[in-house]
Formats: C-alpha cells, sequence, structure tokens
C-alpha cells in the first residue's frame, strides 16, 4: 500500500505466472493486492481509496487494457485489467503506462517537483519516457506518446526492438549494447567481450559488461558507450527543441550506474547546440527515486483520478468496502 507521502506498506512481490497465460496473472495481481491489504495495519487497509496498476505499453488508460506487452508471449493481448480487478476488490482501478506512473511519481516526490513542465525518460533494457506538460501527461489518440526510445537518431542504423530504424534505444539501450557486443565477439574484435562470453556465454552479454569493458580499457567497448552517451545527447537535444522541458529527469538501471557520464555530455551537447532559448532553461537531473519509482506513482495516479468518469468510462461505480 501506498502512502500520501509516497512511502510503501505491506509490500507484496510476486513472479508473473507468464507460463499460464493471461487470465493467471490477473489472478496473481489479484492475489498479491489481496495479501498486502491482509498484511497491512487495518486502519490503512480499511482507509485505501483505490488501485493505481503500472504496466508496460502499449495500454489503454481509459478503458483498463493492457494492449501488448512486450515479452510476455502471443496470447497476451488486449488484456482486462481494471473491470475484474474492481469487480473482486470493491475499488476504483487506474491503469497507467510505467513510464508515465514513474513521471507522476517523479512530480509528486522527486526531482520534476514543482516542475510542471519536464520530459521523464528511463535508461535499462530498453528506454521509455513520458512527456508532462502544463502539470499533464502528453497521450496522443492511443496514449503511445512519450516513447522516447523510438527515436530515430541517424538516417541508417540497426534495427530496433519495435521494428524501427536507428532509434536511440537501439543505440543506448541495455538490448542494443547487448546485440553490439555479440557482434564485436562474432567479428574477434574485442577481447574483452570475447572474455566475457567465454565466462558467461554469448547471450549473457550485456550493458554491464560493455561498461565494465570501457574501464578496462576495451577499444570496442569505449567506442560503444561513446556512441550509446552521444545518441543520447542527440536525442535530448531534439526534445529540447520540440518540448521545451524545464527538466529531464532520467532513471533506469544504465543512467543510475552510469550518472554524469550519460549526462554530463547530454548536458554539454545541448547546451552547444539545442535552440538558444529552450536550452537556457532545461536541467538534465538524474532520477530521485529509483527501482520503486512505479509503486510510489500508484499515489498520485489513484488520487489524480478519483471521481474523473473519463478516467472509468462505461464502467459501473464502485463503492468503497472496507471489508472487501
Ligand atoms: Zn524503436
Amino acid at each position: 500500500m501506498v502512502l500520501p507521502d509516497g512511502g510503501r506498506v505491506a509490500r507484496v512481490a510476486t513472479e508473473t505466472p507468464k507460463a499460464q497465460g493471461p487470465e493467471a496473472v490477473v489472478r496473481a495481481c489479484l492475489e498479491s493486492l489481496r495479501m498486502s491489504r491482509a498484511r497491512a495495519p487495518r486502519q490503512l487497509a480499511d482507509g485505501a481509496v483505490g488501485i493505481g496498476v503500472s504496466s508496460p505499453g502499449p495500454i489503454d488508460p481509459w478503458r483498463g487494457i493492457i494492449i501488448e506487452p512486450p515479452n510476455l508471449g502471443p496470447e497476451f493481448h488486449d488484456i482486462e485489467i481494471a473491470a475484474p480487478l474492481e469487480a473482486a476488490l470493491g475499488l476504483p482501478v487506474y491503469l497507467e503506462r510505467d513510464t508515465n506512473v514513474a513521471a507522476l511519481a517523479e512530480e509528486a516526490f522527486g526531482a520534476a517537483r514543482d516542475c510542471p513542465d519536464f520530459l521523464y525518460m528511463t535508461v535499462s533494457t530498453g528506454i521509455g519516457g513520458a512527456i508532462v506538460s502544463e502539470g499533464r501527461i502528453l497521450y496522443g489518440p492511443d496514449a503511445t506518446a512519450g516513447e522516447l526510445g523510438h527515436v530515430p537518431v541517424n538516417l541508417d542504423g540497426p534495427v530496433c526492438g519495435c521494428g524501427g530504424i536507428a532509434h536511440l534505444e537501439a543505440y543506448a539501450a541495455g538490448a542494443g549494447l547487448s546485440r553490439f557486443a555479440r557482434e564485436a565477439v562474432a567479428a574477434g574484435t574485442s577481447s574483452f567481450l570475447s572474455q566475457r562470453a567465454t565466462r558467461d556465454g554469448l547471450d549473457a552479454l550485456g550493458a554491464q559488461d560493455v561498461a565494465e569493458g570501457e574501464d578496462a580499457g576495451d577499444a570496442v567497448c569505449a567506442a560503444l558507450m561513446a556512441q550509446a552517451r552521444h545518441a543520447f545527447s542527440v536525442a535530448c537535444a531534439g526534445y529540447v527543441n520540440i518540448f521545451n522541458p524545464s527538466r529531464i529527469v532520467v532513471g533506469g538501471t544504465i543512467a543510475e550506474k552510469q550518472g554524469d557520464r550519460l549526462l554530463g555530455p547530454a548536458r554539454d551537447y545541448v547546451a552547444r547546440y539545442a535552440l538558444k532559448t529552450p536550452r537556457r532553461r532545461v536541467e538534465i537531473v538524474p532520477a530521485e527515486l529509483g527501482p520503486d519509482v512505479s509503486l510510489a506513482g500508484a499515489y498520485p495516479l489513484v488520487t489524480g483520478r478519483l471521481g474523473d468518469d473519463r478516467w472509468r468510462p462505461g464502467r459501473s461505480d464502485v463503492t468503497t468496502l472496507a471489508s472487501a
């Protein structure tokens, strides 16, 4: 359960039973929610006003449907999640894309406090994002706006996980760096990565290996990390020109580990190449909330939408049942 200050009590973590299909995943969510409510102090459990669900996109936040989550398998599409959870628990349920929830959390409790115009980015296995303008998330009609990792940073280049060409994610995220690392092993150009592949297996090569290779003085690893930083910098300059954000808040495991080694070059590049007016204002800062960011974001997600029928169209009233 999430408290008004973003603190969490009675946290329950469970494996996603993806092999058993979508219904089992919804049931597992329900079980976790019941368990959390049972473990929380009675007064808190009775005071719960709603449920926030954070999911990888694409999702339909209005109808509460997960459209096509990545990496779960072909049978996972158009999964109704809000309605069955509401029916079972007697509380309104609000579904939102994980990166939008993270942005709400950083706005309420973290690096975007008092900042109504900001971008949130997460740089880890993939690159996700959110656009907040005048305090509101930008959605577009399909709620897919804000996919900041899927912007081309080159005319030609590697095919991204989404099928697009030369996207930022293909250069600077974990999946892209793993792919370049495997190619370097196949080409025999990096003794560091070849040793890692022999030790851990080719498929285990990831961003961390490339980053460690750079620190160990491996030229190929250094070039790949430089390319990742350059791609990130170029994309940030584009975002500044297009969105005029006051801040770009950057989270995710790669950003956390790289810190100013990733953000510093982006600040320099933006200061030099972004449009003069917006570049004077923008700050590129690390996220503050860490891996539980989407949990903290459940509080602003739910409280910002309670009682607003736009976020639950066609769903009947749920009564807050303390004993449900
Ligand atoms: Zn892409």
